[in-house]
């Protein structure tokens, strides 16, 4: 009489849900290592041997608990498999969390309807419900627009994390305003522990690249945490470490310091191996000991609770940005699609120029670029602001397709799932979904990108200089964005100093302007492809 678990690709924990629910003795697990997901788009090989270590290992350490574990090799989909199983084994009716990823729930509702058994429970990693979303927004409407902060500042009553007699620790909600400053090298950056590759590891190396040689990124030197012993180490040394100064430093670059204060912990958080409440209730108590101060606690736990959970709300009752279609632009050349995983394409500024070849490690010149670029080859992660303000604002700049952009993060990035993924490029970075997420594009010409990094300082091109050779595009670029996108941005609030801006430059600037930014958009346009 156990009770048998579908523990899926992204949930191996025993800390909540149903795995907490009946002594060891009496559980069984399943879990399902599947090839068919893994070739749907060409991973990052550390991101395969990060999620199937982890998943090996949790198998392992439930079976040391007294689990009972099948584990399932398969080259079919997730559930597929599970009903395989259940009509061959025979195995009774399964429970499993309710899935976070919409291409995980597709597949487990499509083997629903051919006789799989499976009983859903709430998904209890999340530190909110959709009732607490709706409560603020209301159901989804076309043509509405949602601002997280709204959400966090509900989240923040609900749950009174930071706050005293209803009212949020230091007198206001948020400390953003007081969190951009960029980093001239002190503090010192603490040395993160290293998480050699083990036995299980090194096997999974070695079948990451035989299985998907042809898959982005570099295998060697691997170094994260895969059992919930190592996750528990990350997480209490950037408690420690990190923490006490991640707000100030949080939207700062460095070439040297890739890191900074950043605690890089999605991917292990998106695999549910950290968990967002013990998270912000170690953060929480840390600050009340005066460990960290105030602006940084009350910045991580806004990532966590509310950009975090907002995302994934969003990404839920927008279908994954597919119900837009009809109301906002959709990318040239795109048509619609019967397959259910083809992703939604809006292109609310109608952008839809080829992802340059740069993305893909060939040398564009632009030391930011190829910089940030070497970095996600290397580990298939780089910090926030690298991902907006370089990655996405260049690619937002120069009209480059939204969902390349977006399917180019999700095989790149350790951390990335649909839900996360296409809210944060597709909303957030690109203002594909027109408004939607994010009252404004986020764009920048290469003041911002001079003033929070020192990427400029080792750069053939002059930030201070906007227009003629050696000048830095990304200024040209910023100006000739805004002029081309005016009907759509021109009325926007938040733009109208750019715009005064813009309108009163003369004719022979935006000439210069124009001529610029061309060039810069022509010469990543025929950088050669390299063979995938
Ligand atoms: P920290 O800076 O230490 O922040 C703490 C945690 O807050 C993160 O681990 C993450 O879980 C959460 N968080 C912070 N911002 C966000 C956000 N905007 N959305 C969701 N969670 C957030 N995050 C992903 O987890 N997966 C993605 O695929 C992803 N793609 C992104 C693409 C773009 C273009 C942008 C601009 C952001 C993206 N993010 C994504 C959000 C964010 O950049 C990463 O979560 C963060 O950089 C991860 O590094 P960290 O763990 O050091 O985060």
């Amino acid at each position: 009489d156990r009770r048998w678990i579908y523990v899926p690709y992204d949930r191996f924990t025993d800390r909540t849900g149903p795995l907490t629910e009946q002594p060891a003795s009496a559980t069984g697990i399943v879990i399902v290592e599947s090839t068919a997901k893994a070739h749907r788009r060409p991973y990052h090989k550390k991101k395969l041997v990060l999620l199937i270590s982890n998943m090996r290992h949790f198998a392992l350490e439930q079976a040391a608990r007294g689990c009972k574990v099948i584990y399932q090799f398969s080259e079919e989909s997730h559930a597929r498999a599970l009903l395989e199983l259940q009509r061959s084994l025979p195995l009774p009716e399964l429970s499993m969390m309710q899935p976070a990823e919409r291409e995980l729930r597709l597949d487990i509702e499509a083997a629903i309807l051919d006789g799989l058994k499976i009983k859903l429970a709430p998904d209890t990693t999340w530190l909110s419900t959709i009732e607490d979303f709706l409560s603020v927004f209301g159901p989804y409407k076309s043509g509405r627009s949602y601002v997280m902060d709204r959400f966090y500042r509900t989240q923040r009553q609900k749950t009174g994390i930071l706050m005293d007699k209803g009212k949020p620790r230091g007198g206001k909600f948020s400390f953003d305003a007081e969190n951009r400053k960029p980093y001239k090298g002190l503090p010192l950056i603490p040395q993160p522990p290293v998480f050699a590759p083990d036995e299980v590891t090194n096997e999974v190396i070695t079948l990451v690249e035989q299985t998907y040689p042809h898959h982005f990124g570099l295998i060697s030197n691997f170094n994260s945490p895969v059992t919930q012993q190592d996750a528990d180490l990350a997480w209490a040394f950037a408690l420690e470490h990190l923490l006490p100064h991640f707000g100030p430093y949080e939207d700062a670059m460095r070439d040297d310091e890739l890191q900074l204060f950043h605690s890089r912990l999605s991917g292990l958080i998106n695999l549910g191996r950290l968990l967002p409440s013990q998270m912000t209730a170690d953060v929480e108590a840390a600050c009340a000991e005066g460990l960290i101060p105030l602006a940084s606690a009350e910045g991580f736990i806004r990532q966590i609770l509310g950009w975090r959970e907002f995302m994934r709300h969003l990404h839920q009752q927008t279908d994954g940005y597919r119900l837009l279609a009809g109301t906002v632009a959709q990318e040239a050349g795109s048509k619609p699609s019967r397959d259910v995983y083809a992703g939604a394409t809006p292109s609310a500024l109608s952008a839809s120029l080829p992802l340059p070849a740069a993305y893909w490690g060939v040398k564009s010149g632009l030391h930011c670029l190829d910089t940030v670029v070497a970095q996600v080859i290397e580990e298939g992660w780089s910090h926030h602001i690298t991902r907006l303000m370089v990655l996405s604002n260049l690619a937002t700049l120069g009209g480059f397709s939204p969902r390349q952009l977006t399917d180019w993060f999700w095989f790149a990035y350790v951390d990335a799932y649909d839900w996360v993924v296409e809210t944060n490029v597709l909303g957030m970075a690109t203002y594909a979904d027109g408004g939607l997420t994010a009252t404004k594009p986020y764009v920048s010409g290469a003041a911002y990108i001079n003033k929070m990094s020192n990427f400029c300082g080792h750069c053939q091109y002059d930030p201070k200089r906007s227009t003629g050779e050696g000048s830095c595009p990304f200024t040209a670029l910023y100006w000739t964005f805004l002029e081309r996108n005016e009907s759509v941005l021109g009325n926007n609030f938040r733009l109208q100093m750019p715009y005064t801006t813009l309108r009163k430059k003369s004719p022979i600037e935006l000439v210069q302007l124009r001529a610029r930014a061309q060039k810069a958009i022509d010469e990543l346009q025929q950088l050669p492809h390299l063979e995938y």
